[in-house]
């Protein structure tokens, strides 16, 4: 079971001449002192209470606490304070303790990265029809994907949006089907925009920021330091482009 109760051995006591009611003799009992918890995967999750058991070294009777003859009783009590839990005992409601807490700080501490706000505002400039005059690298990309992908593809659903600075170019493209691309696929797209950057001579030596969108969110982030090419990619990358994060 990956799950369920466990108890492990706390103590056990030589509990010299008490009464047994078995055999009538005033012998040794073994007494056994169990810590029980819950476990989840073996790791002790919640301490549950404690199993005490003794036994009879004459006639190996065992007793329950409740069943203890008076004897047995008063030398128990003697000692029963000073057993203690192993302190790994307390392992599972540490982590729980420790994740809780983790949880409320970052939550009490979150903020959004504030360049998110550019990267939002760009991602509202995609068009699906850019011009040569506005945005000349978009449409040049527009005309290569218009004959090169294909029809299942929808290109003419494809958005785009190109934006220059002094060291760096971002592209952003919304792909609507890119989630039907196969991951292994998508790469390929990419050499059709490397192709595109590298016939603009303004554009040699700048850092390139490229983002994918599908119909929800970015799925592909290639950056000089980031690739991700999954469903559900981080744009965190991307922000890199807006200059450095100004947050502690
Ligand atoms: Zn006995």
């Amino acid at each position: 079971m990956f799950y369920g109760w466990r108890a492990s051995t706390l103590k056990q006591i030589q509990v010299t001449k008490a009464k047994c009611d078995l055999c009538g003799d005033h012998c040794t009992h073994r007494v056994s002192v169990f810590g029980r918890y819950i476990h989840i995967m073996w790791i002790p999750i919640i301490p549950i209470g404690r199993k005490i058991v003794g036994e009879c070294q004459n006639c190996l009777k065992t007793v329950k606490r409740k069943e203890f003859s008076m004897d047995l009783d008063n030398q128990l009590r003697r000692v029963e304070s000073s057993i203690k839990r192993p302190i790994w005992h307390w392992i599972g409601p540490a982590i729980l303790g420790v994740f809780a807490i983790t949880m409320a700080y970052s939550i009490a501490t979150h903020k959004d990265d504030p360049r998110k706000i550019y990267l939002d505002a760009d991602e509202a400039k995609m068009t699906i029809q850019p011009t040569m005059e506005s945005d000349s690298i978009s449409y040049q990309l527009k005309s290569m994907f218009d004959v090169f992908v294909t029809e299942e593809m929808r290109p003419q659903s494809f958005s785009y949006y190109s934006k220059v600075e002094e060291d760096k170019v971002l592209l952003l493209l919304e792909i609507p089907e890119f989630k039907n691309l196969d991951k292994k696929v998508r790469p390929e797209l990419l050499e059709i925009v490397t192709q595109v950057l590298d016939g603009f001579a303004h554009l040699e030596g700048k850092d390139r920021y490229l983002g994918v969108k599908g119909k929800y969110n970015m799925m592909l982030v290639k950056t000089p330091t980031e690739f991700e090419n999954s469903n559900l990619a981080s744009s965190d990358g991307i922000y890199d482009f807006y200059g450095p994060d100004q947050i502690e």
